[in-house]
């Protein structure tokens, strides 16, 4: 049984004192192979055990609600990196994933507007990857904030796609812009279930993304599917932002 290893009293303290804070994983060019954007994945940078991964606290964070808070913090921590990268004149798209509670809570598209503006970041360099889309369908309004979003030049992705709860109904109810093909599917070599979210995305115009790519052999299947990028381990687990930036042309 998954043990809850921290509570969430704990998790909200750890937001507090900033413990919790945004790696980068490249998301690369499925034709060239270069860099063009990163997901920030959270860490938890415990003073006492290190570096966590979000297996330790989102699920508790989900429910608790301390989610809402990491979600923020993450949109905010990510935009400065991305004014980082753009003055050392690498363009990198990056993606924030964001809790169907955050959007709950409400705000989302002022704060996303705020944080783009405060750090002169694009609106088009940013896309908000929807986490929970099943749940998110089912929170009012969720529809019109994303649909605005769009309209300032934000992408919206739905993760996790072909995972079992997000589905072809729910891309009739949830504007988007980009499908990221769940990692179950390349890594159980599942290509109908592939094939069909690709097709899907295709019909729709959406930008296609495979996640969880950790073989040359997953890379040319997302090849044949028509994805127009690829993130895996395949070219790099998620890093921290120090790192991440080693990384970018400019800086090679
Ligand atoms: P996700 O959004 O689907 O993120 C992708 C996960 O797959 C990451 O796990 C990443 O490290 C892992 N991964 C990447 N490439 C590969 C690969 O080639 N093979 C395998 N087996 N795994 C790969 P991570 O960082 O542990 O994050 C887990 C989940 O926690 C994320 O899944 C996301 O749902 C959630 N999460 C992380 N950070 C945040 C956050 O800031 N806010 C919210 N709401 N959720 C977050
Ligand atoms: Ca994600
Ligand atoms: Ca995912």
């Amino acid at each position: 049984l998954p043990v809850a290893l921290y509570t969430e009293d704990e998790i909200v303290l750890a937001v507090r004192r900033g413990e919790i804070t945004p790696y980068f994983q490249p998301q690369v060019d499925i034709d060239t192979g270069e860099i063009v954007a990163a997901e920030a994945l959270s860490r938890w940078l415990h003073p006492d055990v290190g570096v966590l991964l979000p297996a330790a606290y989102v699920p508790t964070a989900e429910s608790g609600g301390s989610i809402v808070d990491i979600d923020r913090r993450m949109l905010a921590l990510s935009c400065r990196y991305a004014r980082e990268w753009s003055r050392r004149d690498a363009t990198i798209e990056f993606s924030v994933n964001v809790s169907a509670s955050r959007v709950a809570a409400g705000g989302l598209e002022a704060d996303v507007l705020a944080c783009l503006a405060i750090n002169g970041v694009a609106p088009e360099l940013l896309t908000i990857e929807l986490t929970e889309s099943q749940a998110l369908s089912e929170v009012d309004g969720a529809p019109d904030v994303l649909a605005a979003l769009i309209a300032h030049g934000v992408g919206v992705s739905v993760d996790d796609y072909g995972a079992g709860h997000a589905d072809e109904a729910l891309l009739d109810r949830i504007p988007a812009t980009e499908l990221k093909i769940d990692r179950s599917l390349l890594e159980h070599d599942d290509p109908a279930g592939a094939a069909d979210a690709a097709r899907l995305a295709h019909e729709r115009g959406l930008r296609l993304v495979a996640e969880g790519v950790s073989t040359h052999e997953q890379w040319a299947l997302a090849r044949r599917l028509g994805c127009h990028r690829a993130q895996g381990f395949l070219f790099s687990e998620p890093v921290s932002p120090r790192d991440f930036l080693k990384m970018l042309p400019s800086s090679r």
